[in-house]
């Protein structure tokens, strides 16, 4: 361990109210909720706040609760939770995949969504399942609420739309009766503990023969996760042919820009987004 606890001030909100109030003065608190990413900078002493403010607990952070039109899950719900939740299982599977996937079952009791989001990783297996499902999330503090797509959240590499003093407090998932078809598929070293080289989510909708509502979103091929909107627009309303797929297959370049890192290379990336994708619409022929 490179760093000593000694040196961080540690505590634990009561309530909402004295999370925000905290994160809102000049005493620079940091929330943490399970740790499994702060902890990782913790260990390798380059946690740069002092004092950290565990959210984990404040009950409306951690409910996971539904109306007839949206499903809200806490930011503080943890990938357990997430995988437990029927409503979910049922109506937002490729978010239970991505939970499913998400490091050892040890970090799926521990690790929340809201922490997976907020850390702002491109390599993040949840948030393309969030973008394919066209989340929103709500962000407090002690101005207020407000309520932003998650698709908007992300401005650069690990920039994102959440000041200082905001929580992001539940996402949001619009339900729909349409009947869609969904894919997931994580690319990494191995088939457990490994962070994505590529991941990808897909869920379409046909209208008889012909791609009625089609949303590809990929992660660790661009800043940030996104969505393939070039490619969506090139597929939506055309019959699934081999010709359309190739010709999808080459339009992904105008979406995603994987680069070389420790993990993977650029042409590595590409040409496995190319094939995830192709594997996708096969299903369609
Ligand atoms: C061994 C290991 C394996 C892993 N495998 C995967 C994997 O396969 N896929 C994957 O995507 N991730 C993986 N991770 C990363 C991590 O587990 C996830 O990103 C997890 O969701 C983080 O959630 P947390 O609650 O632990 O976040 P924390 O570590 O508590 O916080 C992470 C960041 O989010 C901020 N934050 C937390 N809650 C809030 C909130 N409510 N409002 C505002 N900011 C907040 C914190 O300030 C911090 O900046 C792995 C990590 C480890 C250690």
């Amino acid at each position: 361990m490179r760093a000593s606890p000694a040196d961080y001030e540690f505590i634990e909100a009561y309530d909402l109210v004295h999370a925000l109030s905290l994160l809102s003065s000049e005493e620079g608190w940091r929330p943490i909720a399970g740790g499994t990413d702060l902890m990782v900078l913790f260990n390798s002493g380059v946690l740069t706040y002092k004092r950290i403010l565990s959210v984990r607990k404040i009950p409306e952070l951690t409910q996971i609760s539904s109306t007839q039109d949206a499903v809200r899950v806490g930011s503080s719900a943890t990938y357990a939770a997430i995988q437990g939740a029927e409503i979910l299982v049922n109506e937002f599977p490729l978010l239970c995949q991505a939970a499913g996937w998400t490091g050892s079952v040890a970090n799926q009791n521990r690790g929340t969504l809201g922490g997976n989001i907020a850390n702002g990783s491109p390599a993040a297996d949840s948030p393309p399942a969030l973008l394919v499902y066209d989340a929103e999330l709500e962000l407090i503090s002690s101005r207020g609420t407000r309520r932003i797509a998650y698709a908007d959240f992300h401005l650069g590499y690990k920039k994102m739309n959440l000041a200082a003093d905001e929580l992001l407090y539940a996402i949001h998932l619009p339900r729909t009766n349409r009947r869609l078809r969904h894919y997931a598929r994580k690319v990494g070293s191995r088939r457990a503990q490994a962070i994505s080289k590529v991941c990808f989510h897909g869920a379409i909708q046909m209208d008889g023969d012909s791609i009625r509502d089609v949303r590809l979103a990929f992660g660790s091929v661009a800043p940030y996760p996104l969505r393939c909107r070039n490619v969506e627009q090139f597929l939506s309303g055309q019959r699934p042919t081999a010709s359309l797929i190739e010709a999808a297959r080459q339009k992904l370049s105008e979406d995603i820009s994987p680069i070389d890192d420790i993990r993977s290379t650029a042409s590595y990336r590409s040409h496995v987004s190319q094939n995830l994708l192709a594997d996708f619409l096969e299903q369609l022929l």
